[in-house]
């Protein structure tokens, strides 16, 4: 019988296709930054109401948008959670499709900014719209819920604004939106791997993260006369340096990173600025480990502002736990995943130091984030990737302005989503089962 409905989904992924990749190219030209995706989420609203999907409720977490399907089938006691991200970046797209955005977003903070779908968001929204059409439709074939959350701002609100995943579980909890509490939680996110490639992680799939802000105070002064105020620049430069010791003061089989890719200062080639701030985050895949740095980071900013007569100080914040795929939801789904893409690999890999929050969910209600490949190339024997179909971007990462994605990855997303939903519902995958 299980049989039967994963030919109907394939034969529904199918049908719905074609329009799948004219949603995907439409929110791919109309990209919006975290917390702005307002055109985003009534385009995801209007397609779900076209489905004939009746429980939408839009406006939580800002522009996050969740629908529920009831399964008509035989009663089941399982609720499948599937979530996909809305949001896009501050890129400027350079990945050469026709359907490559040129927008410019003038109003965001710090701004203005060109806005990319550099992370492949838009093909989550599309594939998990296209899932939501197949499940809808053959909801007669299987029991329990399916909760559809399309989740804004998964690349972090800007500065002062909450948002995310974190947001979207306290005010989707306040609306009694996890009664029935989901038993699964499942999310995709589009990879630089072959078309229909899959990847997981067997355990921490990606790193906790925050956000950490640096602020070191001197005296403003007129750049000729340095010694009538206090520089904070020779401060920030031995902050930045001194940084490095911490790979050398924690223990080398810990993975993590420390990174500071922004800084504001307020002075001019003749004026020394009061002070100046230091954005970075820090990715690692313990807690613990995260804890340890952050008390390092503290000591060097406050002792090496003293000693050159500033004041230091530090912030951490937007502290995103590591998606962590447990090893028995992992066996429990590779069967899926090979049904799914059929003779594409399947391979394992390790921990990324990139986070996603997706962890909201997975780390409350369990299951598993799958990762899907959509870019033109193959794996040679010996290890390495080739460019493949003729395309010589080959292997591009998220977030460079070349990224790109093939839309023929989307009918593998679709059929994911869905194969999970029903396996889930029908009692056939599961932790430990
Ligand atoms: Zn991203
Ligand atoms: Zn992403």
């Amino acid at each position: 019988m299980l049989d039967t409905l994963h030919n109907e989904i394939d034969s529904a992924a199918r049908a719905v296709a074609e329009d799948v990749t004219a949603w995907r190219h439409h929110l791919h030209r109309n990209p919006e930054l975290p917390n702005r995706e307002e055109e985003t989420a009534a385009f995801i609203a209007q397609r779900l109401d076209e489905f004939g999907i009746t429980d939408i409720t839009t406006g939580i977490a800002g522009h996050g948008v969740v629908a529920r399907i009831r399964g008509a089938g035989a009663e089941s006691e399982r609720t499948v959670l599937l979530r996909a991200d809305i949001d896009a970046l501050p890129v400027k797209e350079d990945s050469g499709e026709d359907f490559a955005s040129d927008k410019v977003d003038t109003e965001y903070p710090g701004g203005p900014f060109p806005v990319a779908h550099a992370c492949g968001h838009d093909a989550h929204t599309a594939m998990l719209l296209g899932a939501a059409k197949v499940l809808h439709t053959l909801r007669d074939q299987f029991g329990g819920e399916i909760v559809l959350v399309f989740q804004p701002a998964e690349e972090g609100a800007p500065q002062g604004e909450e948002g995310g995943a974190s947001r979207m579980v306290e005010e989707m909890e306040q609306r009694g939106m996890f009664t029935p509490e989901p038993s699964m939680a499942f999310g995709i996110h589009v990879a630089p791997l072959p078309v229909g490639a899959m990847a997981y992680a067997r355990g921490i799939q990606n790193a906790a993260s925050e956000t950490v802000k640096i602020t070191i105070t001197g005296k403003q002064v007129h750049g000729s006369a340095p010694w009538q105020g206090i520089d904070p620049m020779p401060a920030v430069g031995d902050v930045l340096s001194n940084i490095g010791q911490i790979y050398r003061q924690v223990d080398p089989e810990e993975r993590f990173s420390i990174s500071f890719g922004h800084v504001v200062d307020q002075g001019r080639f003749n004026i020394i600025g009061n002070q100046v701030e230091l954005w970075g985050t820090v990715r690692s895949l313990r807690a613990e480990v995260v804890a340890d740095i952050n008390a390092r980071i503290e000591r060097y900013v406050e002792h090496l502002a003293a000693a050159h007569g500033c004041t230091g100080s530090v912030e951490f914040f937007d502290e995103v736990p590591p998606v962590v795929n447990e090893p028995a939801w992992v066996d429990a789904i590779l069967p899926v995943y090979q049904r799914v893409v059929g003779d594409k690999p399947v391979i394992e890999v390790p921990s990324s130091m990139g986070y996603d929050d997706v962890s909201e969910f997975i780390s409350r209600f369990g299951g598993v984030y799958a990762l899907l490949g959509g870019q033109n190339f193959t794996f040679t024997a010996e290890g390495g990737i080739e460019p493949a179909e003729g395309d010589d971007r080959g292997f591009v990462p998220n977030h460079s302005p070349q990224f790109y994605v093939n839309d023929d990855a989307l009918a593998y997303g679709v059929r994911l989503h869905a194969h999970v939903a029903v396996d889930h519902l029908l009692g056939a995958l599961s932790a430990g089962e």
